[in-house]
């Protein structure tokens, strides 16, 4: 089991910072995601990480062992990327085999690895076809197969399920991660689908413009975000964020009379964003303190709940959304909806820069 340690790691390319100055740590049989924005860097930390790119600065350690400068085939690293490319003219089996017999496995061996791997991803009825036999799902299985059949010291996934179909994907993505666990593999996932990053990391790293804006466990980064950013990419729907103001020691919401406790000490007169998530409103006076009402403006249904937009005088962004059970008769548009707040969990920003100050 193999730590993998990133150290100010930088990458430029001419103006372009990709990855910019990311010191993190991913622990031995870890499984890491990483989530940012199209662009934010993701693809080429994991391109650093297997050997493909160099580093404008900074070091890459597996263990204590530096391989800033080992090349990618010696780091001994797996990597399935979004565009995967299988031997077009090897069949099923072939392509499974292939990184095996590289490695002087014995026939025996690879038959019968290959045969566990197949069945492991339900393509054991494949064996025998090539790659254009297959659908782009298939041979996104296939090539995930090719990772996974040497036990590599380090996996690394970029987006691996994109090309999956949603239904096949969510089977995939609680396979591969009882998978990563039953081999204890040290393993970095990219993905762009933030609630792909909270279903299979054991902690998620959030890139923004080549940094990193936080890594933390899911539930830390739900309800303790390190900044607004963070706050607003993670969860659905993003955080709610009412704009706050202090005075005689409470929180007053922007455009109204009403006020909440303040639950640390802040100056007077001085202005925040007052984070909260959605599940922490509701229309039941019982929930907590008031903060007025917001104007419906539209109603997402889902099954198990209803979504609803609302405008609000105090809102930093709009719209408010707020869940409700189904079975509540959804609220016509353009009425006013109560709202109360849940005494917590609640965070502040700091406003402009959107550092979270509470909780601590
Ligand atoms: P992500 O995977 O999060 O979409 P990337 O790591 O692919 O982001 O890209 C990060 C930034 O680096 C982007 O601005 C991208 O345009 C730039 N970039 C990536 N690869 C190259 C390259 N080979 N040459 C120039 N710029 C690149």
């Amino acid at each position: 089991m193999t730590q993998v340690r990133l150290q100010q790691l930088t990458k430029y390319y001419g103006h372009v910072t990709a990855v910019a100055d990311i010191s993190l740590t991913v622990q031995p049989a870890e499984f890491l995601t990483v989530v940012g924005p199209s662009g934010s860097g993701k693809s080429t930390l994991l391109r650093l990480i297997a050997g493909l790119e160099f580093p404008s600065k900074g070091e890459i350690f597996f263990d204590d062992t530096p391989i800033t400068h080992v090349p990618p085939q010696k780091r001994d690293v797996g990597m399935v990327f979004q565009n995967y490319a299988l031997y077009p003219h090897m069949t099923v089996f072939e392509n499974l085999a292939f990184p095996l017999r590289l490695r002087r496995w014995r026939r025996e061996q690879i038959r019968e690895r290959v045969r566990q791997i197949a069945c492991l991803l339900e393509v054991e009825h494949l064996l025998e076809r090539y790659p254009r036999e297959l659908s782009g799902g298939q041979r996104q299985r296939v090539a995930l197969g090719r990772a996974l059949v040497r036990s590599p010291r380090v996996f690394l996934f970029d987006e691996p399920l994109s090309n999956v179909d949603a239904q096949l994907r969510s089977t995939m993505r609680a396979e591969l991660a009882a998978l990563q666990q039953q081999l204890g593999i040290t393993t970095l996932y990219v993905t762009h689908d933030q609630v792909e990053a909270l279903a299979l990391g054991h902690r998620v790293a959030v890139l923004s413009q080549g940094r990193l804006l936080q890594v933390a466990s899911p539930k830390e980064l739900y309800f303790r975000p390190a900044s607004v950013a963070v706050a607003r990419f993670i969860g659905t729907p993003p955080m709610n964020l009412f704009a706050v103001s202090v005075s005689q020691g409470r929180l007053r919401l922007r455009g109204t009379e009403l006020s909440l406790p303040c639950p640390i000490q802040l100056p007077e007169d001085s202005h925040w964003s007052l984070g909260v998530r959605a599940e922490a409103l509701s229309p039941c006076t019982d929930a907590g303190y008031p903060l007025g009402s917001g104007q419906v403006e539209a109603i997402e249904y889902s099954g198990h709940e209803l979504l609803v937009a609302l405008s609000h005088p105090a809102a930093q962004i709009s719209p408010i959304l707020v869940r409700l059970p189904a079975d509540n008769p959804p609220p016509p548009r353009g009425t006013q909806l109560p709202l109360f707040l849940a005494p917590q969990p609640w965070c502040l920003f700091a406003h402009p820069s959107g550092e979270r100050l509470f909780p601590p």
